[in-house]
């Protein structure tokens, strides 16, 4: 084992550690290319970032147990609310996706009144979500999954109501509600969010 110390941008310096010194340079060597600032500093910096997204769209200020918490549940908002505009584009093509579906089942104005209504669960969500100012919120489950969730429960409901009213048969209600469980909704809300 060798170790070799890298000098970051910030100034600070780590030790690498390599099997043996020629490994520990070529470490050093890609590390010194690459060209950031230390892990902590890093970090530092992109809670800094988080706080002032923050300022700038005037989400309130988040409370938790400690900073620590708090600086954390900060960074993980940023990154989710700057997601907002392609989760909604994802909360739409599910939405789509829903209205074909019922289409294919009945006609008239409830494949788009359905499509709507999906739309609209998912984008109540997105719309409240920068309100939130439990840290606990954030850190506790991503939004695509409280979102899926919502979608899914929306699609079943619809799926129920068109079975009692005998618009499709039962066989057809249990296919669309295995359709529509959360993993499937969440998946396809991922695919457009990549
Ligand atoms: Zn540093």
């Amino acid at each position: 084992m060798a170790n070799a110390t890298v000098t970051f941008t910030c100034g600070h310096h780590e030790t690498v550690t390599g099997r043996n010194r020629a490994e520990a340079a070529r470490k050093v060597k890609w590390l010194t290319e690459k060209g950031g600032m230390c892990r902590d500093c890093e970090y530092a910096a992109t809670i800094s970032l988080a706080h002032e997204a923050a300022r700038t769209n005037g989400w309130p200020a988040l409370h938790g147990q400690s900073t620590k918490q708090v600086d954390f549940a900060a960074v993980k908002r940023a990154e989710a609310l700057k997601a907002l505009p392609v989760l909604l584009s994802g909360i739409s093509a599910v939405a789509d996706g829903w209205r074909d579906t019922v289409a294919e089942a009945v006609a008239g104005e409830l494949p788009d009144l359905y499509r709507l209504a999906v739309y609209d669960a998912g984008a109540a969500i997105l719309h409240s979500a920068p309100t939130e100012a439990d840290a606990r919120f954030w850190l506790d489950s991503d939004l695509i999954d409280r979102v899926a969730s919502v979608l899914s429960e929306t699609m079943i409901g619809h799926a129920k109501a068109l079975a009692a009213e005998g618009l499709i048969d039962q066989r057809t209600r249990d296919f669309w509600m295995r359709l529509k469980n959360v993993s499937d909704v969440r998946s396809s809300l991922r695919s457009v969010h990549l």
